[in-house]
């Protein structure tokens, strides 16, 4: 069966690693994101980093990309390979570079040009979705609220015959989740948490996300989350419960 392993769970200022999933399909294996704490992460998982296919970008915030300098590195110069990207939208591309290029640009094989290190995929705009197929799986990205002006994704793909919908970063928006469950159906939600606030503008507060449906709730597993997160009772309140780092999930 496929499935996917949470490299991390936590939030970016949390002691707990970065929210980071890879989806294990029998054919690939792609990375929902790579932050700060990515490469710790996968080296104590005993993850091979070439056995990465890719890494799907949610957005930009440094616990979502904060590793790639790092793996990226690895893989051209120990493992003589590119970095592959699948990118929600074309201005991902220019920032990401923005990001990287300070150090990225200069290498002992001299001046590098983001294509020298990776090899970009770009979903496409249809109707009010974003899509790209990619190894024969689908990825649709929906636009999320997160930090007011920036652009943040979350990603839709069918894993075992069923529907997941992984919210990645985003504000509490039911309109959202309306949205997405009454065209996409879901199965299985992974949604953003916040456990140390209940008010935050660019998170969901658990105390929010409680406030949802049962049969919504029942289909969440929760991310994202705080170094309090055992004060909590996620199975209690109606949840699937908290994703675990380290632990695979299958559809
Ligand atoms: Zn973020």
């Amino acid at each position: 069966m496929d499935s996917i392993l949470f490299i991390g769970t936590g939030s970016g200022f949390s002691s707990l690693p970065n929210t980071n999933l890879l989806l294990n399909f029998k054919n690939v294996r792609i990375l929902i994101d790579f932050g700060f704490t990515g490469l710790h992460q996968i080296k104590k998982l005993r993850i091979n980093p070439s056995s990465i296919d890719a890494i799907i970008i949610t957005h930009m915030h440094s616990d979502h990309i904060g590793g790639i300098e790092m793996l990226t590195y690895l893989l051209k110069f120990k493992y003589h390979r590119k970095n592959t990207l699948i990118l929600p939208h074309f201005e991902l591309k220019f920032m990401l570079w923005d990001a990287l290029k300070g150090s990225m640009k200069y290498s002992h094989e001299g001046v590098m040009k983001m294509s020298d290190y990776f090899n970009v995929f770009i979903a496409e705009k249809n109707s009010a979705y974003r899509t790209i197929l990619f190894k024969g799986h689908k990825f649709t990205f929906v636009k999320t609220q997160h930090v007011p002006g920036m652009l943040s994704f979350g990603v839709i793909f069918s894993m075992n015959g069923k529907r997941v919908f992984y919210t990645s970063d985003t504000v509490f928006d039911p309109a959202l989740l309306f949205n997405v469950n009454r065209r996409f159906a879901p199965s299985l939600i992974i949604h953003d948490t916040k456990t140390n606030n209940n008010e935050d503008d660019v998170h969901a507060p658990y105390k929010q996300l409680m406030s949802l449906p049962e049969k919504t709730k029942s289909k969440m597993l929760l991310v994202h989350y705080d170094d309090n997160f055992e004060k909590f009772t996620p199975k209690e309140d109606g949840f699937i419960g908290f994703a675990k780092t380290g632990e695979s999930y299958t559809p």
